[in-house]
């Protein structure tokens, strides 16, 4: 089949990856995409007003430990170095409001309470004075935090923020959303721990539009794909939501969904690129101030987005999967319908139902297109998922 037609769904990192991994392997490819750019929830683009590169759908910052993506990135785009250094306004122990830094480390555990510890004595007093050791081994958000940094630092910059954005409360949700957040009793304030860290300098749409740059690769924007359509082709990689491909037959899979508000200000805002909000009383999440992802430009007017998260309706656009319980008993449905159906494999984040990062989509798209190129070389059948979406 090295000559064949191949579909991809979707003109985000999982489409454009897969699809120019196979495109150089010698097959043909077309990509479809809902949306009239490229890019998926990556997108980027020149506010008008301003000039500043926006994240459209959200802030997103590449980090990764993952030699090969870091290399495969950099080979279509040049990267600038950019930290994430993250800050949140919330309450401290006495009730003050200020800002302080995140994740969790010796600066925020000081400003907090008040206090001017060194590493082991704020070891120390979150270990012994703060963190409830009663609680064995936390399965819920809450215990979790309340094992890890105790009832105080969990109220002023968890909870509120976690009920906001996940609209339930910390003691409903899975103890793997909040171990993604370190807590550091050093005066580190990377908000991540990879080795490879860094921005696009043109944005990720150009990095990805050069991606699709291949000439055995056309891309058709503003073009829904329907299941007659892959018909035509030797095989359909699908990047779109999973219970979308069966037109939501067994109801729909659950998601969080955002609204941003734009707002524009004359100068420096606030001073960082992203402001969390820990206090439930404010109803956004956070505030990003999108020209300070790009430190190598001056522009004077700046454009921020207050971002404010709610359960997706039909007709929003699907960010955070829920994967509660009764979500992943639907999640299994519709798995079993994927794994009767011939001729298309599952990708990505909506395909497979599950959050990923940007570099772990870039792998699971590596992987899966040799995968691929595998099994065809052997005669097997294709599967309906190189990664298991439970
Ligand atoms: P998508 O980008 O969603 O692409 C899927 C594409 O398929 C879309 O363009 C859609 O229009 C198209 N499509 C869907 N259905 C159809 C259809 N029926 N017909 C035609 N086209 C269709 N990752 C990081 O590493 N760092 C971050 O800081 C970060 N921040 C994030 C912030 C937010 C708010 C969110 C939600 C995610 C963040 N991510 C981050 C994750 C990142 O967005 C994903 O890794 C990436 O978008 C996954 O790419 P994808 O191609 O699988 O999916
Ligand atoms: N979180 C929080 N307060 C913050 C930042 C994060 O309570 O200031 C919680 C929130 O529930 C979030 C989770 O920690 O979903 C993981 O944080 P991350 O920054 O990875 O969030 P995401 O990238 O999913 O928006």
């Amino acid at each position: 089949m090295t000559s064949g037609k191949l579909l991809m769904v979707g003109a985000g990192l999982s489409g454009a990856v897969i699809g120019r991994h196979l495109a150089e392997a010698g097959y043909n490819i077309t990509v479809v995409d809902a949306r009239d750019h490229v890019g998926g929830n990556c997108h980027t683009k020149r506010d008008t007003d301003t000039g500043v590169m926006v994240h459209v759908y959200g802030p997103h910052i590449f980090h990764t430990d993952d030699e090969e993506v870091w290399s495969y990135v950099n080979r279509f785009e040049p990267f600038q170095p950019y930290k994430n250094r993250v800050k949140t306004t919330s309450v401290d122990a006495d009730g003050k409001r200020g800002v302080f830094s995140l994740p969790i480390n010796l600066h925020t555990i000081n400003q907090f309470f008040g206090r001017t510890m060194r590493p082991e004595e704020a070891h120390a007093f979150i270990t012994e004075e703060q963190a409830d050791t009663s609680i064995e081994d936390p399965q819920t958000f809450e215990d979790q935090a309340m094992r890890f940094v105790g009832k105080d630092l969990y109220e002023a910059f968890f909870k509120g923020y976690t009920i906001k954005q996940w609209g339930m409360p910390p003691s409903d949700l899975p103890a793997a959303i909040l171990k993604r957040l370190p807590v550091r009793f050093n005066y580190d304030d990377n908000y991540f721990f990879h080795k490879f860290q860094g921005m696009p300098e043109n944005g990720y749409t150009a990095m990805i539009e050069k991606i699709l740059d291949h000439p055995r690769i056309s891309v058709k924007l503003e073009t829904v794909f329907d299941r007659n359509m892959g018909e035509a082709y030797d095989h359909v990689f699908y990047s779109g939501p999973l219970d979308g491909y069966f037109g939501y037959d067994l109801g729909r899979l659950g998601y969080r969904t955002l609204d941003f508000e734009r707002f524009t200000h004359e100068g420096d805002y606030q001073g960082c690129a992203v402001m969390n909000y820990g206090e439930e009383s404010v109803p956004y999440t956070r505030i990003t101030e999108h020209k300070h992802f790009s430190p190598w430009e001056h522009h004077e007017g700046s454009v921020l987005y207050r971002e404010f998260s709610r359960a997706a309706d039909a007709d929003d656009i699907p960010y955070y999967p829920i994967r509660q319980v009764k979500e992943k008993a639907l999640l299994n449905d519709y798995v079993g319908l994927a794994e009767r159906t011939d001729g298309v494999t599952f990708v990505g984040r909506l395909g497979t139902y599950r959050y990923l990062d940007m570099d772990v989509t870039i792998r699971e798209a590596l992987d899966t297109a040799r995968g691929f190129e595998a099994k065809v070389a052997t005669g097997e059948s294709v599967p309906a998922f190189f990664v298991a979406p439970v």
